[in-house]
């Protein structure tokens, strides 16, 4: 039986969408190849990458005059090309702190301009977002993480501010409806709630593009990609072609609003009973905690080893917490269904009656 996973990333995906995809690899489209091994100009490719686009821009409500691209060299690419696409020469910038992979996207725009760090959590481990900071009305963006992976904590209202808005929503992109227009550049790696590792999908306004003033490597400038839809140089066809059946699969649930529903249950659910069960404690400031990660200790460490072997047999997976904080992270992903939310509630119940 497949295991109830936790991992908080690459992580649970739906399960239809790995048989299609399995199918895929042997015969795609019943034209007796590998989706693998055809070309990624031929057009049953192109249809691929037509649909995954059309997916993304009808799923978020994605409005008119933005494009959607999917790159390569995961989110950690977009912490860098953020500035060199946005920041002026000696330009300025303005960044939350709120967790390690902040923290990266800080250091890589240090690199090139001017970064003013407006709200930081780093005093506390990071456990909860900062509020009501300022943002500079001179700065060229400003940049937030929508939800923090490793320590469980979710911006629930996003920040207006006088300049452009960028944001990694890494691990909470369609897990939720979000205002596309507010932001100028989203991006996310695909293996927290969309496909496997191996592409980002970046949602940009075109307008904000080409007003550096800086030369910007082709490879690394928005517009090579956007011009060629995506395919400048051979794409990632394996991981677009599963994150294109992930958003499909999501459509035919009903969409965000549905998942998003289904999400603040499973959410509700974890959460209610690490309240309610004085074993254990959540580690994330209450009006913050994150419906993707859910970060919480065991408050008695004698009963540790009966804990693990109880999820382990059980058949959890994945909920060891990230080594900067201990204790467990839950990940409840869109394709994790409440069921296996049920099972983490009961053994968590039974590690009590014991
Ligand atoms: C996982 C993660 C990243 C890093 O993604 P890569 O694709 O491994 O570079 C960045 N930001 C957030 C919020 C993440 O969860």
């Amino acid at each position: 039986m497949k295991k109830h996973n936790f991992s908080a990333g690459p992580c649970i995906l739906p399960q239809e969408v790995l048989k299609q995809a399995s199918d895929a690899i042997l015969n795609f489209n019943n034209d007796n190849l590998s989706l693998i091994e055809i070309s990624h100009r031929s057009k049953p490719f192109v249809d691929v990458m037509d649909k995954a686009v059309e997916l993304v821009k009808e799923l978020l409500n994605v409005p008119k005059g933005y494009s959607v691209i999917f790159l390569q060299g995961g989110a950690s690419m977009e912490f860098l090309m953020v500035p060199l696409n946005l920041m002026k020469i000696n330009g300025k910038a303005a960044y939350t702190n709120t967790g390690a992979w902040a923290k990266k996207a800080i250091a890589e725009a240090k690199n090139l301009g001017d970064v003013t760090v407006v709200g930081d959590s780093s005093d506390t481990n990071y456990n909860y977002i900062p509020k009501g900071y300022e943002i500079p009305s001179d700065v060229d963006y400003f940049h937030c993480t929508s939800n923090n992976t490793i320590y469980g904590t979710q911006v629930k209202d996003f920040p207006n501010t006088p300049s452009l808005m960028v944001c990694d929503m890494s691990s909470d992109i369609f897990s939720r409806m979000v205002d596309i227009s507010k932001f100028d550049i989203i991006y996310a790696g695909a293996q927290k709630n969309m496909g496997p590792a191996g592409t980002t999908l970046v949602i940009v306004k075109d307008e904000v593009l080409g007003k550096t003033g800086r030369n910007i490597p082709t490879m690394l400038d928005y517009n090579t990609h956007i011009s060629k839809g995506s395919m400048f140089n051979t794409p990632p066809v394996f991981p677009i072609y599963v994150s294109m059946l992930t958003l499909q699969w999501l459509k035919d649930l009903g969409g965000v609003e549905v998942i998003e529903k289904v999400n603040q249950e499973k959410a509700n659910l974890l959460y209610g009973e690490i309240d309610r069960n004085p074993l254990f404690e959540g580690t994330a400031a209450k009006e913050d905690r994150s419906n993707m990660n859910v970060c919480f200790l065991l408050n008695d460490s004698s009963k540790e080893d009966a804990f693990n072997t109880l999820w382990n047999d059980a058949g959890i997976n994945g909920i060891k917490g990230h080594r900067s904080v201990g204790g467990y992270r839950a990940s409840m992903y869109n394709a994790m269904p409440i069921e296996s939310v049920q099972v983490l509630v009961d053994i968590m119940k039974k590690l009590e009656q014991n």
